[in-house]
């Protein structure tokens, strides 16, 4: 079978044999995707031409009841979805539902918060600005939704969450959505896709998807639209440099991968609450997805005289994990989403082991539970400790997407700041200590480099909500080599899809406007 791809208002197969989608476990081809043949070009025009007005005449009180109604269909559907991340993605049940219901929870967010901002065409920022001696000439800034279309270039790991978490912010500031996709997981998102089509919620053109290589897409886009790209820093770099993104600036938002980091306070030593908080945060982390989240724990950062209590403590945990195919009973970590990403994820192990010692995993005489090692996708989880502090050469920068975290000891707060700058950008740090003058020291020294601090110590204990869990109410993004993107932070996310225009003009004028705006500071409340 060969997903349909929607495009101006038509379900169409693209040509050719396609490319198959997988099983992980077994090797199974489950569907087809193809983008050959599809008119790109028009189909972003067809979004511009009809899905944009019809979705900015409903201001955004309206927008944000289709959020609702989305939330309805997906909700209704979630049995399907979770079968499809199981056969595709070899998803476990608490995987999926990390997706899946992410997905709908941030979908849920965005239906609540946007009904604040009333029946709105466009938002007012700030007061009017005096030019002239007197009131007759004056300045208004004001945020106007992007008459383009947002399209989403998709990670291959969250199928589900990837496009909602995109999608409802655009749609509710009014800009139709065209997604496309990582290949060896498309199913889910196409099928989420055809549902709320098929819903008949939104109008046509306001939700559009390609399957398969994104082709000529990007000659297509313009300066109106705004290209959401989560995936790779290699071809992020891609992105940023196609010629007719540069030609015609047009707005780039990228996610890229991240080397994250946690870090355990001088006051995190074995027998404290802090130190148990971060050994379940770590094994969650190398666990929950298999590792296969942008925002998991790469690199852990331990005080020396505590770091062979925590690795010893980790190691312990994750030899109680069942490790193979998600149908069978007991199983709690699944395989890669692909053979390819088994490969990649084995080469950066190699790569890291040239320079750590092996505490835990690895792989050798490695046998997941009911499934074959010749077919499937799996990577043992690995627990690494590496004592070479900044000079190591790969700990640092190779991103390993898959169950794999790496023990680096530090011997004062400088050191543990400079070893967490050292990720040149990250997308998160999570921190676990109850030291006020560490933590005084530590957060405003690494909080330039990273888009969200994580603090725990014994007082919040098991309230928080996650190292690697993103909250649609709060910032996900990262500078430098996370992609210097912002996505999510509640209404905030609606920036990205309106551009700033000082309007400068009589008062009565300005006044008229105005009355057909909510104010802008609502996007940071
Ligand atoms: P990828 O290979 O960079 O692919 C990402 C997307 O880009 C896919 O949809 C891919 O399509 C598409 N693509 C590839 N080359 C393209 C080109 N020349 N023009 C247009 N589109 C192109 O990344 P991935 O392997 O799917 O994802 C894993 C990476 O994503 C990890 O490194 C992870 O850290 C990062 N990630 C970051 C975040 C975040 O929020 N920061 C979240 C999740 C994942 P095809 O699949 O068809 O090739």
């Amino acid at each position: 079978m060969k997903l349909a791809n929607y495009v101006y208002g038509q379900w169409l197969e693209g040509a050719g044999d396609g490319i198959a989608l997988q099983d992980p476990v077994t090797g199974e081809e489950l569907v087809r995707v193809s983008s050959e043949g599809i008119d790109t070009g028009r189909a972003l025009e067809f979004a511009r031409q009809s899905g944009g007005p019809a979705l900015r005449a409903l201001g955004y009180e309206g927008r944000a009841a289709l959020l609702g109604a989305i939330v309805e269909v997906l909700s209704a559907k979630r049995a399907e979805y979770f079968d499809i991340a199981l056969r595709n993605s070899g998803s476990t049940e608490a995987d999926a539902a990390f997706d899946v219901d992410g997905a709908i929870f941030t979908l849920k967010s965005y239906a609540r918060a946007g009904k604040a901002l009333g029946p709105a065409r466009h938002l007012k920022e700030g007061a009017r600005v005096a030019l002239a001696k007197t009131d007759a000439f004056q300045g208004q800034h004001f945020l106007m939704p992007l008459t383009g279309v947002a399209v989403f270039i998709n990670a291959f790991n969250f199928p589900a969450w990837g496009l909602w978490e995109k999608a409802a912010p655009a749609l509710l500031a009014g800009v139709p959505v065209l997604v496309k996709p990582a290949t060896p997981t498309a199913w889910l998102t196409q099928r989420m896709v055809e549902d709320v089509v098929k819903a008949g919620i939104l109008p046509a053109g306001a939700l559009s998807i390609v399957c398969g290589s994104a082709r000529d897409l990007l000659d297509h886009v313009g300066e109106c639209d705004v290209v959401s790209f989560t995936g790779s820093a290699d071809t992020a770099a891609r992105m940023r440099t196609h010629p007719n993104v540069v030609a015609r600036s047009v707005r780039i938002n990228i996610e890229a991968d991240s080397i994250n980091s946690a870090i355990l306070g001088p006051d995190a030593q074995p027998g404290t609450p802090e130190f148990d908080l971060a050994v379940k945060e770590i094994v969650r982390e190398m666990t929950i997805k298999t590792g296969q989240k942008c925002t998991a724990i790469r690199r852990v950062f331990a005080p020396a005289a505590a770091s062979r209590s925590l690795a010893d403590a980790v190691a312990a945990k994750l030899a109680s994990y069942r490790v193979g195919n998600p149908k069978s009973e007991g199983v709690r970590v699944g395989p890669l989403v692909s053979r390819a990403q088994q490969a990649a994820a084995l080469e950066g192990l190699a790569k890291l082991r040239e320079e750590c010692e092996t505490v835990f995993g690895g792989g050798v005489d490695f046998a997941p539970v009911d499934a074959d090692p010749a077919v499937s996708a799996f990577v043992q989880p690995t627990l690494l400790y590496c004592d070479k502090g900044l000079d190591a050469r790969h700990v640092h920068d190779v991103e390993v997407f898959g169950p794999v975290a790496t023990i680096v000891p530090y011997a004062d707060t400088a050191e543990a700041i400079a070893l967490a700058r050292r990720g040149r950008g990250s997308l998160v740090a999570s921190v676990y200590s109850g030291d006020a003058a560490f933590l005084a020291e530590l957060v405003p020294g690494i909080a330039d480099l990273h888009g969200r601090v994580m603090v725990v110590d014994a007082a919040v204990g098991a309230n928080h909500t996650g190292h690697g869990n993103v909250m649609p109410t709060c910032l996900h993004g990262g500078p430098g080599r996370a992609g210097g993107g912002e996505e999510l932070g509640g209404l905030r996310a609606l920036a990205t899809y309106h551009r700033r225009c000082v309007v400068q003009g009589g008062p009565a004028l300005l006044e008229a406007l105005s009355r057909d705006a909510a104010d802008a500071a609502l996007l940071g409340s």
